[in-house]
């Protein structure tokens, strides 16, 4: 990084420590042009991103929402509330590791839709009826036919 006293554009590394449990670097860095002394910080980004909407406007990721819109389709199904949880800590977990700071509205539903899926057909297939509000009827009646539900 560039020197913040004289911003020449490389530091050197002198020492390197763990911080608390470990959750951060402090690393003591001097620069190589006016040898001045400064300290960094290095944490993870354990961020979840800002929802883009489909009409551009963004909001906080809200896992109450999430959770609802989950329990909703699940309602009178014989999934525990425990596999919901694991549902939404896995969605989670799979927003903060792609590391953007925004992501669509629209890959969030079809990170539920997957999880649905693999938790319960009728549940999916309620969030996905809600979810493509009937707009793409022959892309879902195509993932209807998929499931194999005697009709
Ligand atoms: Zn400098």
């Amino acid at each position: 990084m560039y020197c913040p006293f004289c911003r020449a554009p490389d530091t050197k590394v002198i020492d390197s420590r763990l911080v608390g449990e470990g959750e951060q670097v402090r690393r003591r860095r001097e620069c190589v042009v006016c040898s001045e002394r400064f300290t960094t910080f290095e944490s993870a980004e354990l961020v979840t991103p800002r929802v883009v909407k489909s009409n551009g406007n963004r909001e906080p990721f809200d896992d109450n929402k999430l959770r609802r819109s989950m329990m909703h389709a699940l309602q009178k199904r014989p999934v525990s509330t425990e596999q919901v949880e694991s549902a939404i800590q896995h969605i989670m977990h799979t927003l903060r590791a792609m590391g953007e700071r925004e992501v669509k509205s629209r890959l969030i539903g079809e990170l539920v839709m997957s999880a649905l899926r693999q938790l319960d057909q009728v549940a999916y297939v309620r969030f996905a009826s809600v979810y493509l509000d009937f707009q793409a009827v022959d892309e879902f009646k195509a993932e209807i036919d998929k499931l194999n539900i005697p009709q």
